[in-house]
């Protein structure tokens, strides 16, 4: 504990991590400075849209029933598409939304959210300041004992930083080098306003239940995928591409984005919606193997997607959830270690307890969605397939039988490229 201290505690970002690593340390009388440079929290931030419930219960029991969400998810779905055509899978689980319970899961927009958890911060004595931009931190003798924002230097016990994807303090404390194009999407959303019984309609949803959706060959072959989340009065619709993969191609990632919204199968579903909030944003894809091993040095901790706590798993995107977890395992080490130097071995074995495991559980799907037969042959096969199947212009009907066979050496399948690719992903499950 340092004698010249300002505060036991700088976070730094009013994410969902760095807001529930502060209310957690407030909540035990920690004095704690939390640093956004957002006008507010969460006006510079974005997600796909969903949040899962469980962590919010783990943050505080009975915490997601006071919280500013939009819709529970009771529609997962995964959407396939090839040229203009589509296939849809709905998996309905009115369960999600237990009637006596918490649900599972709910649809989520960052500019409530943030603002509700960083008040939530706030009133447990939190002292915030927002448009303030973290430069550096100080070093002494190797540890870190501040930042500097700006002229300011303030001086602590420990530095969070909870400063998002590609974390500059991360950097600064010589944790991570420069990011890798490899390890992260480039993610797009546009969020469009519509009424909630027109949404209701269009998606054949309760009041306030909703639809989470995952695209998958909506990309012209690049490596990446397009997500769509129903909100109480609007709609999530974005998309996530390979940066690589983008170069390569030459096309714009906007383009792109633009011919998905006029796709026959989503512009009904947007239609005569205003656009309320358009942005782009990276997202750490690596999984476990892209996270930062050793998430500490002496005087810092990394939390949340500062320290690639994030899984895509093709299915789901989780981070949000991740991000609240490792700010509580931050909370719960420096109020249980308080000597600079132990707190980090402390902190990443409450990670062990609290994220890791998950994490290592799907290490390998990101090789898996690495497979570009994913984005091109497996969409286009498996529409020709029903197109196949739901084509009757003649009497007589190929088997299904003879159609696959006719699909996969129209597509150019090879047994060996399939067998290679169900091997990876049973290695990887
Ligand atoms: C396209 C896309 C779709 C996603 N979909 C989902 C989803 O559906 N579900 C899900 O769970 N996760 C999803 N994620 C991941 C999720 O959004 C992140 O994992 C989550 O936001 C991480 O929270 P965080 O608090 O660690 O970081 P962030 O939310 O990025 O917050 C970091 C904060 O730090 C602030 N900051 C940064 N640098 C400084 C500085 N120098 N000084 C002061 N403040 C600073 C920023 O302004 C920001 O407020 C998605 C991400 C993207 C990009």
């Amino acid at each position: 504990m340092r004698p010249d201290k300002d505060f036991d505690v700088i976070i730094i970002g009013a994410g969902p991590a760095g807001s529930a690593c502060a209310y957690t340390l407030a909540k035990q009388g920690k004095d704690v400075m939390l640093i956004e440079r957002g006008d507010f929290p969460g006006s510079k931030n974005m997600t796909g849209g969903r949040i899962y419930s469980y962590a919010l219960e783990q943050l505080e029991p009975g915490l997601t029933a006071s919280t500013d969400l939009e819709r529970c998810v009771v529609h997962e779905q995964v959407m396939v598409m090839a040229g203009g055509r589509s296939i849809m899978l709905d998996y309905h689980d009115p369960l999600f939304n237990p009637e006596n319970g918490v649900p599972q899961s709910y649809t989520v927009l960052r500019s409530k959210f943030d603002r509700w958890l960083a008040n939530k911060a706030e009133s447990a004595g939190v002292n915030i300041v927002c448009g303030i931009r973290v430069d550096d931190v100080i070093k002494e003798n190797g540890d870190i004992i501040g930042v500097i924002a700006g002229d300011d230097k303030m001086i602590c016990d420990l530095v969070i930083a909870a400063d998002g994807v590609n974390s500059l303090m991360a950097q600064k404390a010589g944790l991570i080098g420069d990011i890798r194009a490899g390890s992260m999407g480039l993610g797009i959303k546009e969020t469009i306003e519509l009424p909630s019984e027109i949404i209701n309609q269009r998606f054949n949803l309760k009041e306030n239940e909703g639809t989470a959706r995952m695209i998958l060959g909506c990309t012209d072959g690049i490596r990446g995928g397009a997500f769509l989340y129903t909100n109480n009065d609007s709609i999530s619709l974005g998309a996530v591409y390979s940066p690589e993969d983008i170069q390569k191609c030459g096309k714009p990632a906007h383009r792109l984005f633009q011919e998905l919204k006029m796709h026959p199968a989503i512009y009904p579903l947007i239609t005569d919606g205003r656009t309320v909030e358009y942005a782009a944003h990276l997202v750490g894809e690596g999984g476990y193997k892209a996270r930062i091993a050793k998430p500490y040095q002496n005087g810092l901790l990394v939390i949340g997607d500062a320290a690639g706590f994030v899984m895509n798993m093709g299915y789901t995107v989780r981070g949000l959830d991740l991000a609240i977890l490792s700010g509580i395992a931050a909370a719960d080490a420096y109020l249980s270690e308080q000597d600079s130097r132990k707190t980090g071995p402390v902190y990443v074995s409450e990670l062990e307890k609290a994220l890791l495991p998950a994490m290592r559980a799907v290490e390998k799907y990101h090789q898996v969605m690495q497979n570009s037969s994913l984005y091109t042959e497996y969409p286009q096969m498996a529409v020709s397939l029903m197109t196949g199947i739901y084509t009757v212009d003649a009497p007589g009907t190929a088997s299904l039988k003879t159609l696959t066979k006719q699909t996969l050496k129209a597509n150019h399948f090879s047994w060996r490229k399939a067998a290679k690719a169900i091997w990876t992903v049973v290695k990887s499950s």
